[in-house]
Order: structure tokens, then C-alpha cells, then sequence
């Protein structure tokens, strides 16, 4: 019996791991619920909600192939050892996975389980990941090279028939507001994206009232493997190819976001190569640069978007509520939070992976840490919440959208309503301190402690030799991924993109 192990690859469709075993006879497709998973601190009820839908998708597809999906709850390694007595496997196939501590470690044993058992464990790559890369160098050509081979289709399938489903997995309360699971929503969202909603993708997608739309919103889908990251970015290139020759809003947006799937897998590429970054700074001479426990209060203010800066706020409570935010406001509240508050990014990190419904850890760890200024190759990004209002929410309607006690407030004074005079406060019907917080601090205030902070850490190291490792290692070779000034201009600031 072939064994396939769904793990964050819930689709039939560009299946490797799963085309293969097809080829080489009967195949028990399995995806096991591990409790252990589903309790670690980045875990969340919302990821939960979201897999269970793909899973039941992936059970229609694979019933149409021939053989439905078997789901087991259970430790990977007892679920694999009492599968292998039953059926006897032939060989477990997988794709590779760039996961947290916890899949790390409980591949090992799985793999100590493979050998112990004599069972060959194949894994294939789904992402332009390399395992035991040291450096970059040809890493951008062999993204290419995986992205433009054919996608790979499954045969009918034969195997053992009915299994056991067992999706009634209790893990907490689920988002009512999340996007829905399964490969067909997320192509949905992709045909609405390439067709109507993307057109001015590049120029909006820093803007958080516009983004929700603009935006593709396949994250989650990509991050669970509800669709094929070569599939779309094959579907995107010939789209472009055949619809958006010409020099046009459509032509620009298409090209960002080709941009964006390469991406994707240069993250993820980051937490593959050097997995302590879960926890400890990329660059070893910044692990100091923040406290080692956080503040409790100010913590607790800026999770709960209570902080008194209003578009910080509004995008807190926006992830809590819908699971998404845009890139720009991403990594505006997570700079805020480590240099503006002094909150060390691990702190902030738990919560935000929980609340994304994309959380994908590779990724999710890299930006966590180049928005906290701890990679030593990236320049430091230090937003002003105050400014980034007036620039991205002018008119202050996504901060009224999330935080209704301002809805009073004019347009002039929304990004800063503590700076306003007690008189117009009172004409707004507004007691600041009571019916929204006074800020944690002036954000100029915390602005210039953040830098002498920075700069008093630099003069006491020397931090150069590790930031030529980290550059070999991890920086792009891709002179499209370098500085961009154009993309700045246009509202999406990886301005210091891996320079
Ligand atoms: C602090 C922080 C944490 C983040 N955590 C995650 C995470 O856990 N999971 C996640 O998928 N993205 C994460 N991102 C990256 C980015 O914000 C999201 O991918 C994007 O907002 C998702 O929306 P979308 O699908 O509409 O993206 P689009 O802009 O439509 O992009 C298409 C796809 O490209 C990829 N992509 C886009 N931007 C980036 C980027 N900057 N880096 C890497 N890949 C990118 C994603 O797979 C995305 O779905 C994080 C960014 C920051 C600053």
C-alpha cells in the first residue's frame, strides 16, 4: 500500500506526492488531526476551521478520482505504526515541509519510524524550498525551473475503500468572518482577482480600506496547499501573457504580484535554512536588541488594538475580527510594536500567527524579524502610526470602520485625536482615557527613543561578520527583489527588500 501523508498540501490537484503513488499502485490517502498540533502556541481554532473545510474538499475531489480521504486522529507516529501493521506500507510519500519546532521534531520521529521499519519516505518539493541550502547563490533559477514544469496530474485511484473521518476535533471558537476553505474558493477568488478586483492591486494594496479587494486573498489557500503555488503562478503568467500586453494598471499589478508568489517561497526559504529563527534572532548580534520578557500592559494594549494610536488599533482589531490584514499594515503594527513599544517581536509574534488565517511560520517568522530590525541585512523601518494614518486612511474610514468610538472625530484630527483640545473633544462627545485610550506614549516620543535605543546598540557591537553570514545565506541574488523605487511610490514599501 502507498501511503499518502496530507500535511499543508490539502488538494488532488499538482500533487506529487500523490500522482506518484498512484503510479505505483494502490494508495491510502491519509491526513492525521494531531492534538499535539493543534495546542501549540501558534495554533488557533481559526486554522482548525479553515483545514477541516479543505479537508472536506479534498474527500470530494479524491472520491472522484476513486478512493476517499482517510482522516485519523492521533500522534503521527502511532497513527503511521498501527497503518503500517494493518497494510503493510510500501512507502510514505509527502511533500516537504518548512514548519515550526513541533513538525520539525515530529518528522524526526516519523522518519526514525521509516527506518526503524525499513518504509522508504519520499518527499517532494511543492515550493521553490531547498532543504540544506547554505547560500543563495542560483536560488532564483531553480524557483523557475520548478514553477514552469508541467503541473502533474493524478490517475484514477484504487486503495482501501471507506476509512474513518474524524473531523469532530474540538480546538476553541472559530472566526465567523474567515474566508472558507477548499481549492474551489480559493480559485474563485483568484478568477475575481485576474478579471476584475486586481486591476489597481499595485497601487492600493497599501491602503487598508481598498486592500481587502485589490488584494488577491489567496494566502490562505496557499499556506494550507489548498491550491498549487506553480498552478497560479503558471494560470497569472499566461493570463498576463494573453490579456495584458500592453502597458497598463492590469500589466504593473500582474507583474507585483508574480513578484509576490517568488516571494512566498524566498521566506519560507529563510525558516528552512536556519529554523532557530522561530526563536532567536536571524542576526546573533541582535538577539539583545529587545528585552527578553515583554511589558505586560503595553502587550496586552497593542493584541488588544487599546494602544490609543488609532490605525494601530483599527488593524488589530481588523485581524482579530476578518483574520487578514494587508502587507503594509502588517508590517506597520509589528514595527510599531518592537521599536516603538519595545516589545521583543517573539511576544508579538505568537498572537498575529493565531490571528492571521494564512499564518504560514517560514514566512511569518522572516517578516517578524525584518520588521523588527533583527535580521542585520534589511535597513531599519520605523513607522510613525500617526503619519502612516494620514498617508493610508485619510479620510480615517477604515480607523471608524474598527474603532466606532472615534466615529465622531473629523478627519483631521482621526490619526491623533489625543492632540486635540479639550473643547473639540467635548463637542465630539469624546472623553479620551475613557471611551478610548490616551496613547501608550506620543509616538514622536517613542519614535526618538527607538532610535537612540538603535543607536546606542550598534556603537556597543560589531556587527558586521554576521551580517555578511546572513547576507550568504539568506539574501536575494535577484536584482528584480533588490531596492525599488518605484514600488515604494506606489504604496508598498519592501523598499529595503533583502539589500
Ligand atoms: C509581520 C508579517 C507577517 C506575515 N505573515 C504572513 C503569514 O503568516 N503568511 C503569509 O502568507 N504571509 C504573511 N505575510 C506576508 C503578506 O502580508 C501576506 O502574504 C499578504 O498580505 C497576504 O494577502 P494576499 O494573499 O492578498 O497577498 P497578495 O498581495 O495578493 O500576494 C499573493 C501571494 O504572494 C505571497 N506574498 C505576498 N506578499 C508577501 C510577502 N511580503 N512575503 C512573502 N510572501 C508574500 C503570499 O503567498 C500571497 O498570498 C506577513 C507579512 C508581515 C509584514
Amino acid at each position: 500500500m502507498q501511503l499518502v501523508w496530507f500535511k499543508r498540501d490539502l488538494r488532488s490537484e499538482d500533487h506529487q506526492a500523490l500522482a506518484t503513488a498512484a503510479a505505483n499502485g494502490p494508495v491510502l490517502p491519509l491526513y492525521i488531526v494531531e492534538p499535539e498540533l493543534w495546542q501549540q502556541p501558534d495554533s488557533s481554532a481559526r486554522h482548525w476551521g479553515f483545514v477541516r473545510e479543505c479537508l472536506q474538499a479534498l474527500d470530494q475531489s479524491l472520491r472522484a478520482l476513486g478512493q476517499p480521504l482517510w482522516v485519523i486522529q492521533g500522534d503521527a507516529v502511532e497513527v503511521l505504526s498501527q497503518l503500517h501493521q494493518r497494510f503493510g506500507i510500501s512507502a510514505l510519500h509527502s511533500h516537504m515541509e518548512s514548519g515550526n519546532r513541533f513538525t520539525f521534531e515530529r518528522d524526526l520521529r516519523v522518519l526514525a519510524l521509516c527506518k526503524d521499519k525499513a518504509i522508504p519516505w519520499l518527499e517532494y518539493r511543492q515550493h521553490g524550498v531547498l532543504r540544506g541550502l547554505r547560500q543563495r547563490e542560483n536560488w532564483a533559477e531553480q524557483w523557475e525551473r520548478l514553477m514552469s514544469k508541467p503541473l502533474v496530474h493524478c490517475p484514477p485511484l484504487t486503495g482501501p475503500g471507506e476509512g474513518p473521518f474524524e473531523l469532530d476535533f474540538e480546538c476553541g471558537t472559530d472566526l465567523a468572518h474567515r474566508q472558507r476553505g477548499g481549492a474551489a474558493q480559493g480559485w474563485k477568488l483568484f478568477d475575481s482577482f485576474v478579471s476584475e478586483r486586481g486591476e489597481h492591486y499595485r497601487q492600493t494594496m497599501g491602503q487598508p480600506m481598498q486592500a481587502g479587494r485589490s488584494c488577491s486573498r489567496l494566502s490562505p489557500y496557499l499556506a494550507f496547499g489548498a491550491m498549487s503555488l506553480r498552478e497560479v503562478t503558471q494560470r497569472s503568467r499566461m493570463i498576463t501573457k494573453t490579456q495584458y500586453t500592453a502597458p497598463s494598471a492590469w500589466k504593473s499589478s500582474m507583474r507585483s504580484f508574480d513578484k509576490r508568489l517568488h516571494w512566498h517561497c524566498h521566506f519560507i526559504q529563510k525558516l528552512e535554512s536556519e529554523p532557530r529563527m522561530e526563536f532567536e534572532a536571524l542576526h546573533r548580534g541582535m538577539q539583545a536588541l529587545y528585552p527578553a520578557e515583554a511589558d505586560p500592559l503595553r502587550l496586552q494594549a497593542w493584541v488588544a488594538g487599546q494602544t490609543g494610536w488609532p490605525l494601530i488599533d483599527a488593524c488589530m482589531r481588523a485581524v482579530e475580527h476578518t483574520g487578514w490584514l494587508t502587507f503594509r499594515m502588517r508590517a506597520m503594527v509589528v514595527s510599531c510594536a518592537s521599536y516603538l513599544l519595545n516589545l521583543p517581536w517573539q511576544s508579538t509574534a505568537l498572537p498575529l500567527a493565531r490571528a492571521f488565517l494564512d499564518y504560514e511560520p517560514g514566512i511569518h517568522y522572516s517578516q517578524m524579524q525584518m520588521q523588527s530590525g533583527t535580521t542585520g541585512i534589511n535597513a531599519n523601518r520605523m513607522y510613525n502610526p500617526v503619519k502612516q494614518g494620514f498617508e493610508k486612511d485619510p479620510a480615517g474610514e477604515f480607523v471608524k470602520r474598527w474603532c466606532p468610538e472615534l466615529e465622531a472625530v473629523p478627519k483631521e484630527w482621526i490619526h491623533m485625536p489625543y492632540k486635540a483640545p479639550r473643547s473639540l473633544q467635548q463637542k465630539w462627545g469624546i472623553k479620551l482615557g475613557d471611551d478610548y485610550p490616551l496613547p501608550l506614549i506620543e509616538p514622536e516620543q517613542a519614535l526618538r527613543e527607538a532610535r537612540h535605543r538603535l543607536k546606542q546598540y550598534r556603537a556597543m557591537y560589531d556587527l558586521g561578520e554576521e551580517a555578511k553570514r546572513v547576507l550568504k545565506m539568506h539574501g536575494s541574488q535577484l536584482r528584480q527583489n533588490r531596492p525599488n523605487y518605484n514600488d515604494s511610490k506606489a504604496g508598498l514599501d519592501q523598499l529595503d527588500f533583502d539589500f
